[in-house]
This record gives C-alpha cells, structure tokens and sequence, in this order.
C-alpha cells in the first residue's frame, strides 16, 4: 500500500491539510503502508517558496513524516513531457487557443453530469482545427466518451463520464504550466500510488484521472478514499486565506501538536454522501 500526501505551497497549512495528513498517515500506518509527500507548485504562478518552506516546517512539528524524501511537481518537467509527448504521438493531444473566458462563455457548455460544482465543460471547440502545440497554445487531450464506474471506499459506488463533465482534459495550460489533473495523474501512475485519500472536492475529478490514467499505461486504477472536509460553514470551504484555522496562527497563539491534531480529527466522516 502506498498513498500519498500533496499540498500545493500556494498558501499556509490549515486544518482541512491536518485533518487528511491523520487519515493518509493513519491508514498507511494501520495497513503497513508507505506515505510520499509530493509538494505540487505546478502553478508556477501561484507557489512560493517561503510555502513551501513553512509548509515543511509545519508538518515536521506535528510529527508527520514521509517515508521517502519528498519530490517537487515543478522538477519534474521532463518525465511530464515525455509522457505528453508519447500522447502526442498516439494522435491523443491537440492545441487549444481558447482562453477561460471564452471557454466558460461558450454556448451549451455545461455538461449534463455537473451537480451545481460550477465546473465548465469544454466543448472541443479546436479539436479538428490542427493548431501546431507551440508557445501560447494550451494542450489538450481527446478524452473518449466511456462512461468509468469505480467505488469509493468512503462514498460508495460512483459512476462519472468525464466527457460530459469536462470534456477534452487540458494537460498544459498556455502559459505552459501542466495541469493538475494531469501531473497529479502521471505522479499517481509512476510513483506506484496505490491508494489516494483526499478531500470531497476532488471526488468529481476522479473518473477523468482514472481515465487519464489508462491512457498513459496505468493498468490497475488506484483505490480512492474521498473524505468529508472540515467547514468554515455549511456552504463555504476551510480556505488557506482563513487564518484562524491556519497552523501557524494556531501555533504561534499557543496551541500544543496534540490540541492541534485532536481538534482536525473531529467531524470528519467517512462515510457514505
Ligand atoms: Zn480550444
């Protein structure tokens, strides 16, 4: 069993990343299992290194450790393009100019497998076209249309067509950072992850990974555990800009490790929706 943490240093730790380290290093721990940590500063744009660095500082104080030295997304540009590229080469990639806005502005656009996520489908709008994949132009791949059934440990029997959820999986964006459905994916697949726990949030993305993930090799998908979040309310996620639950507001305000550890362990359900 191998399953993995991922942060991405776009912000400070918070208790939704406390409460989902506990239940990743538990299971591993229980099921003889091994934890990578996997910083995930694929948005170039977005992640800094200062946190990154309170990031690791964070996690080493409450005692969470990989059991393997931790690997950044954003030095792996190489293994990313040679799988890319052997998608390219099995006719599976095509350019893409759309900007977001004209995505999300597109007629029709909403796909029918949606439930009120907000998610945009994009509707293949430069799939015959035949743009050269140069600088400026995104990337994306032609998803099949096949519907994927899989069932999650926590949320039962899922059944997901990423096609029109979607559409067309963007894997490089035009500034020509990859994406995370597609780095998240490919790490997955060549770091032998075999089992993902995350959030509720990522549960809609897990079909078009599992997708994904057949398309570049993976023969056996990963098991999937989705567990509920921690709220700020009924409707609004923990966010690392809400800096009452942030770890280092806790810490430096004179909570121990184990008030900490105790407070994210409680009110997580993990079962069924
Ligand atoms: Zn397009």
């Amino acid at each position: 069993m191998v399953t993995r943490f991922a942060p991405a240093p776009t912000g400070y730790l918070h208790l939704g990343h406390v409460a989902n380290a506990q239940l990743v290093w538990g299971e591993a721990r229980a099921r003889g299992g091994r934890v990578l940590l996997r910083i995930e500063d694929h948005d170039r744009e977005r992640c800094t290194p200062e946190y990154e660095a309170a990031l690791l500082e964070d996690l080493a104080w409450l005692g969470f450790a990989p059991d393997e030295p931790f690997v950044r997304q954003s030095e792996r540009h190489d293994i990313y393009l040679r799988v890319a590229n052997q998608l390219t080469r099995e006719g599976l990639v095509y350019g893409c100019t759309c900007t977001r806005a004209e995505v999300q502005g597109s007629q029709g656009s909403r796909g029918p497998g949606v439930r009120g996520s907000g998610e945009v489908r994009y509707p293949g709008t430069c799939r015959g076209v035949g743009h050269a994949l140069n600088h400026g132009v995104g990337w994306r791949v032609r998803l099949p249309s096949d519907e994927v059934r899989f069932d999650d440990r926590w949320c039962g029997p899922q059944v997901q067509v990423p096609a029109q959820q979607c559409g067309d999986l963007l894997i490089r964006d035009r500034l020509g950072n990859w994406t995370y459905q597609f780095v998240a994916t490919v790490d997955d697949h060549l770091q032998g992850v075999t089992d993902v726990i995350r959030g509720r949030d990522l549960l809609d993305s897990t079909g078009r990974q599992i997708l994904l993930g057949q398309m570049i090799g993976r023969t056996t998908p990963a098991t999937f555990a989705h567990h509920a979040l921690i709220m700020k309310s009924e409707t609004q996620k923990l966010s690392k800009s809400d800096r009452d639950t942030g770890i280092r507001d806790l810490r430096a305000a004179g909570w121990t490790r184990e008030r900490v550890l105790a407070i994210s362990s409680t009110g997580l359900p993990t079962g069924p929706v």
